[in-house]
């Protein structure tokens, strides 16, 4: 899944339809309109993209849904571009932040959990909106991704976990054509308005771009 977009034909199908619809309405200035239009359609009711129950974007993850109260459907990258990755630390284990993200008191959800054995859970589709980043213009533009642990426990970033999120996020950069950089890959603790400083002094962002950036090349050849 996600390489292909399962659906893109019908998508585009359902989109035409709208802004013709609008178009009808608005006459010649649909024309001005149709970037906002863009942004809005999926809002419209009966407009949902259709989705494949349990289907992952990263071939590595299981799907483990998360509380719709806890993101917001879209049509990313077409509503909303995809240009960053936000890490994260749960400060609990892998399992409490499943439960949470699964709680619709909670309000919060990340698009994918790491383990420290390396196991991920996809909980939010890529394409849509995550409330991971406390930030609403930096949650449209991002994809979360939660790392079991404790900012002040260097043991709880095993290599395994290190190695599993590379590879998530290498695939993510492919996806979205998103340069590895600190630019584009990083944490929380760098959006602006937060008072999160996940992932903490600990997280090794040297090893973990080059890991990302051999996964990447690996992928490439
Ligand atoms: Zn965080």
């Amino acid at each position: 899944m996600g390489e292909t977009k399962d659906g893109s034909g019908r998508r585009i199908g359902r989109r035409s339809l709208i802004v013709g619809g609008a178009a009808a309405v608005l006459g010649t200035g649909a024309v001005l309109a149709r970037d906002e239009l863009s942004r809005l359609w999926y809002r419209v009711p009966g407009v949902d993209k259709p989705r494949v129950k349990g289907a992952v974007d990263y071939r590595g993850a299981r799907w483990v849904a998360a509380s719709p109260a806890n993101f917001r459907w879209a049509d990313r990258p077409d509503d909303y571009p995809i240009e960053m990755v936000v890490v994260h630390v749960t400060q609990g284990s892998f399992d409490s932040a499943v439960k949470v993200f699964q709680d619709p008191e909670h309000g919060a959800a990340s698009h994918y959990v790491v383990g420290q054995d390396g196991r991920v859970a996809q909980m939010i589709r890529e394409l849509d909106v995550a409330y991971h980043a406390g930030n609403r213009d930096f949650n449209e533009r991002s994809i979360g991704i939660e790392h079991a642990g404790f900012v002040d426990r260097p043991q709880d970033f095993t290599d395994a976990m290190y190695a599993a999120s590379a590879r998530l996020t290498a695939g993510i950069c492919r996806r979205y054509d998103i340069p590895v950089d600190r630019e584009h890959i990083i944490g929380h603790v760098e959006v602006p308005g937060t008072d999160h400083t996940d992932p903490g002094p600990h997280w090794d962002w040297e090893r973990y771009l080059g890991l990302v950036r051999r996964a990447r090349t690996a992928a490439r050849a």
